[in-house]
């Protein structure tokens, strides 16, 4: 069993466990909405469900929230479903939805109207909304209340064999329209709607609402504790009052414990804003590795072990709070660090000729996969090299100890090289560099220990091999204290992409999509999805530079 964790949920399950109460063990569940993809919010949560049942001996389910037709579909019931099982937790036999339970839940409905403790409402919305009252002021109520249990029996029957139009009747519990406790206030648990459902068809025209649904659902599977964010901490009274009215044990019965939500800087974690960026073409789909999704983090080369790291040690809390986006790639750059063969790519090349260097002459230069975990590959060398663009400098500064004219600098795996001649073309810019070898000076050679400060990477320009690179930036801009405005849009990075054509070394020819690799200096990059390997195609994972680490130690 894996290690329980010291969080306020853990203490509460810890007290239960101790005074006897859930004889057959903890028992959560994940109840997603399908009416979008997974985000990294929902990773804490699936992280927190999941991951409590398994430390605690107990089982959690999947549970499909799907009592609002019209936003669902079974597009994403298949995402999710790929999503959980990648970050790597097992719902087994246990997925559900709760339109499974329409049925029951229709019958638990009629059970309140026995008990006198729902009704038939004929107000509109907006008269509901109007008489529903003010936080500072008691509700009002509706004229309807007091219809018999015989009435409300049959126009609740009626409302579900489609005798009425869509909104002109609900189902209200009868509660208190003078709770200062709004959801208290005869919050309407059935609405009339014409939708087709993606499970159920046009069987149903009236709908639970989710207060309703939710609590019901989680005692039919014999949920214990039922696990939410924050926002439902006022829903929490009608939980227990719909559960208390409807008979269940108070000892075995679930409980609602809320948590924060994760928020995350520099981007959005909503479903509805997500959507948006979809639809309007913000970004390529759901998948866009800049979104926060699962698929998209997967897309841009997240590991499920660097996604479940981060979300341990953000930990749970009771109150809302702002994680730096740089966090959670620390912890991919640490996962990926362990993980990723090094290989050397030069993404804005820039030609050198190595004058002294034989015409007819090639070699294949013995290179380290990588620092710890050894392996080898050979790298070809010739007369006709690129190296980054910005590791040469016409009128470079003191400290500069890459290549500038006369410099020297090493060629990593290869030789000591000095920089001879720039070449400019027609326009000015600089065009190619001639530079002579130091032939002595690769590995084993009289002169390979050398003293030279800098060292940069390179590819041979016969055996390089172009690849599309995507250099992504974050997806919104916020301010120093990592917020952005209400209206997201306004925020968008306009430069969240950049795209560039990349001479890489010829051994990452066969890879395929989903490998992780670090170019030498300059970040860690995963294949694409839609990589081939006559058409090669690396998204930036992240950069090497540390920023959380930096944060964390001052
Ligand atoms: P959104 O606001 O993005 O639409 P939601 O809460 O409506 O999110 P659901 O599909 O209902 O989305 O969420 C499934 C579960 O994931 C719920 O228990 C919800 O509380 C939890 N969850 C959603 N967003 C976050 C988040 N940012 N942090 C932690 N848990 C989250
Ligand atoms: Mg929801």
């Amino acid at each position: 069993m894996a290690e329980k964790k010291t969080h306020f949920i853990q203490a509460i399950i810890d007290e239960d466990l101790a005074a006897g109460k859930y004889g057959e063990g903890v028992h959560t569940r994940f109840p997603p909405e399908p009416n979008g993809y997974l985000h990294v919010g929902h990773a804490k949560s699936i992280c927190l469900n999941f991951g409590v049942a398994e430390e605690n001996g107990g089982i959690c389910n999947l549970r499909f929230d799907d009592t609002n037709p019209t936003k669902e579909d079974t597009e994403y019931v298949d995402s999710i479903q790929e999503d959980i099982k990648w970050l790597g937790f097992s719902w087994d036999d246990r997925m559900f939805y709760a339109s499974d339970y329409f049925e029951k839940l229709y019958e638990y409905a009629v059970k309140l109207i026995e008990k006198g403790l729902a009704y038939v409402d004929d107000l509109s919305a907006d008269e509901i909304r109007e008489y529903r009252g003010t936080l500072t002021e008691a509700g009002k109520e509706s004229p309807y209340r007091n219809r018999s249990v015989e009435e409300n029996l049959d126009l609740f029957k009626r409302m579900r064999n489609g005798e009425f139009g869509d909104g002109e009747k609900v189902l209200r519990a009868k509660i208190n329209m003078a709770s200062p406790n709004m959801v208290m206030r005869d919050t309407v648990i059935y609405r009339i709607a014409r939708a087709h459902h993606h499970r159920t068809g046009d069987t149903w025209c009236i709908y639970p609402m989710y207060d309703f649904a939710h609590p019901l659902s989680d005692a039919i599977e014999g949920i214990t504790h039922s696990i939410c964010t924050l926002e439902f901490e006022e829903h929490r009274p009608f939980y227990d009052w719909l559960l208390n009215s409807l008979d269940f044990d108070p000892n075995t019965r679930p409980k609602q414990i809320e948590f924060a939500r994760l928020n995350l800087t520099n981007t959005v974690t909503s479903k509805r804003k997500l959507r948006q960026l979809v639809e309007e073409g913000f970004v390529a789909g759901w998948d866009d590795p800049r979104m926060p999704t699962i698929s998209g983090l997967r897309r841009r080369g997240f590991t499920p072990a660097a996604i479940r790291k981060f979300c341990d040690e953000i930990g749970v809390a009771k109150s809302n709070s702002l994680v730096d986006i740089a966090m959670l790639e620390h912890f991919l750059r640490d996962d990926l660090n362990e993980r990723a063969d090094r290989v050397m790519a030069v993404l804005h090349p820039l030609k050198v000729t190595l004058t002294n260097y034989p015409e007819d002459k090639k070699e294949y230069l013995p290179a380290d996969n990588h620092p710890t975990r050894g392996g080898k590959r050979f790298l070809p060398f010739g007369r006709e090299i690129y190296i980054e663009r910005e590791d040469f400098m016409e009128d470079a500064p003191k400290k500069f100890f890459r290549l500038k004219p006369g410099g020297e600098v090493r060629l990593k795996h290869a030789y000591i090289i000095r920089c001879d001649e720039v070449v400019k073309d027609e326009a000015g810019n600089i065009a190619e560099l001639r530079c002579s070898v130091d032939m002595d000076s690769k590995s084993g050679g009289k002169t390979a220990n050398r003293k030279i400060k800098g060292t940069i990477h390179w590819v041979e320009k016969n055996s390089a091999i172009p690849a599309e690179v995507r250099l992504y930036d974050y997806l919104l801009t916020t301010d120093e204290n990592g917020n952005t405005p209400e209206n997201f849009v306004e925020s968008l990075n306009k430069n969240s992409l950049e795209v560039v054509t990349a001479l890489i070394e010829p051994s990452v020819k066969y890879t395929a999509p989903g490998t992780h690799y670090q170019f030498l200096r300059m970040g860690y990059f995963t294949v694409d999805l839609d990589s081939e390997p006559d058409k090669l195609i690396f998204n930036r994972s992240v950069g090497l530079k540390d920023s959380w680490a930096k944060v964390k130690d001052k």
